[in-house]
This record gives C-alpha cells, structure tokens and sequence, in this order.
C-alpha cells in the first residue's frame, strides 16, 4: 500500500457507507423494506443494528444513526 493508495481509499469510503453497502447486495424487495425502515423516525437503529447482524449483515448502531443522518446534518454520511 502506497500514500496515494490510502488516500483514495479514504474518499472511496466516503462515498458509500456500509449501510449503502449492505443495500447493493440485498434483493430489491428487501431493499425496499430496509430502506423503509431507516427513513422511519420511529424505527431503532439498535433495533435495526440487531436485526441486520442477526441475518449475516455486520452493521453497528452508529453507522446506521450516520446514514439515517445524511440529509439531515454534518453528523451524517455521503450516501446520495
Ligand atoms: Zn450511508
């Protein structure tokens, strides 16, 4: 691994977060459930943390509070 390797590997990341990640590889059904799920207010991120891991997608609590976040504030990630 170089310098400019690293580097490009940090915007990469930026722009996808593993909540997007996750997402690419679900069915488009369950996407749609997912994606439903996060834009609902009343949904738990721990709650949703939970689930996702309990089926084989290793996701935390934060990183889905950050995606959850992206429209709204500089706390959230740079998914479109
Ligand atoms: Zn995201």
């Amino acid at each position: 691994m170089t310098l400019l390797d690293d580097l490009e590997n940090v915007s990469r990341k930026k722009a996808s977060c593993s909540v997007a990640e996750i997402i690419k590889t679900l069915n488009a059904q369950e996407a749609k459930a997912l994606n439903k799920a996060l834009d609902d207010p009343d949904s738990s991120p721990t709650n949703l943390a939970k689930i996702l891991t309990k089926n084989g997608y290793n996701i935390s609590r934060q990183t889905i509070t950050r995606h959850r976040n992206r429209y709204t504030n500089a706390e959230g990630c740079k998914c479109p």
